[in-house]
């Protein structure tokens, strides 16, 4: 967006104040300097050269980039796409992004993960016997599956469990032994030139190992590959998924087949799944899969495309973990299950985390392990 026209379109808030209880940092938070409304105003500042104080800087960095509020300004401004462009404008002033943005940032370049997760084990989740499989790059599929930093590393049951669904249901992919950061996180922290920088190499490794399709675990993953690399990498024409889109497809043509379990659940959207994919958006496909495989598939109050944040988008958890904290705990409070699925592993961990940090007493679970724990039987050989 052009800095005129974000001026523009944050001096046409009338004040309204119809986003702020939509934004789940300013419930917890009840700070204006961390609601929608609040956050135009500082981002006015910046992108007219004024001096910010270090809690407005905080009030940019505490944004989850959920997209709640942009679903609810009456005037339609693009909230959260202002709050980026805001990030970015900091990085090129020089003031952003956070140190702890920059730690990260070093950690991406140099390990290749957002997670300081040694390079040396990325493929740890994968099962002993597949280790010699043919299902590295060499292997002749134009299909990709993409683990990403939190599958690799932090929630290594979402890798390993959508790796052997995908095989039980004899899916044509491939994995790499050296897989790249999809960048998600340096473009979120507004360092859009190492960013852009990041997206073209990952092209150009895609495009030689003769990738067409990538199939994602991560809603991270599949937002950078669906809604930004398209923007910022001429040629891009690489077909984008989510694991579960395959998984239903697999069970659509009868290849997996899961059984009633006798527990009851939730089912969580991600945002990254739903509200803030561009031309897509995948909320029938888990609760189908979910509905066939449950004994009764529960809904969070708000759902689908008004589904609350898990408490941990854009890095917030580095920022401030104690408003992580209370978004998940609110979320908790919404449960009528003990049992949570999800199809972000960023979700899962901070669900994961924030069990822990509270003993709330919820389990949170990726939605291809649930899926595996209940597949019925193998139907092709
Ligand atoms: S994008 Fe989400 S966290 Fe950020 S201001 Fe909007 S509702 Fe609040
Ligand atoms: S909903 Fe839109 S117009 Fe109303 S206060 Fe929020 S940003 Fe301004």
């Amino acid at each position: 967006m052009k800095k005129d026209e974000i001026i523009e379109q944050i001096n046409s808030c009338i004040e309204c104040e119809a986003c702020l209880e939509m934004c789940d940092t300013f419930t917890v938070t009840q700070n204006l300097l961390q609601s929608p409304n609040g956050r135009l105003k500082i981002a006015k500042k910046i992108f007219i050269d004024e001096n910010i104080s270090e809690d407005e800087l905080k009030g940019i960095y505490t944004c989850t980039l959920c997209g709640m509020c942009d679903q609810f300004c009456q005037k339609e401004i693009s909230i959260s796409e202002i709050i980026l462009e805001s990030k970015m404008e900091l990085v090129e002033k020089n003031i952003g992004p956070l140190d702890i943005h920059k730690k990260i940032t070093s950690g991406i370049i140099e390990k290749e993960n957002s997670v300081n997760g040694n390079p040396e084990e990325r493929l740890n989740w994968l099962p002993e016997e597949y280790l010699n499989s043919e299902l590295f790059e060499d292997q002749q599929s134009n299909t990709l599956l993409f683990l990403g930093c939190m599958s690799s590393f932090r929630v290594k049951e979402s890798a390993s469990a959508s790796y052997q669904l995908l095989r039980e249901g004899g899916y044509n992919f491939k994995i790499f032994k050296k897989e790249p950061c999809c960048g998600e996180y340096v473009y979120s922290s507004g360092n859009l030139q190492l960013a852009k920088k990041m997206f073209q190499e990952n092209f150009d490794t895609f495009k030689k190992a003769g990738i067409k399709t990538i199939v994602a675990t991560c809603g991270g993953c599949l937002y950078a590959f669906n809604n930004v690399y398209p923007k910022y990498v001429d040629d891009w024409d690489i077909e984008v998924k989510h694991v579960m889109q395959v998984i239903h497809e697999l069970f659509q043509q009868k290849k997996l087949k899961f059984k009633k379990s006798d527990i009851e659940i939730t089912y969580h959207d991600p945002c990254r799944t739903g509200r803030k994919l561009k031309n897509m958006d995948i909320f029938d496909e888990p609760r189908e899969l979910l509905d066939n495989s449950s004994k009764v598939l529960h809904e969070l109050s708000k759902n689908k495309e008004f589904t609350p944040c898990c408490g941990a988008g854009s890095g917030i958890r580095g920022v401030d973990s104690s408003i992580s904290i209370k978004i998940a705990k609110n979320l908790f409070d919404d449960l009528k299950t003990e049992i949570i699925v999800s199809s972000c592993p960023l979700c899962i961990f901070n669900f994961n985390y924030v069990n822990y940090k509270t003993q709330a007493g919820i389990k949170p679970i990726y939605i291809t392990e649930y899926l595996l724990e209940n597949l019925e039987k193998l139907l092709l050989e």
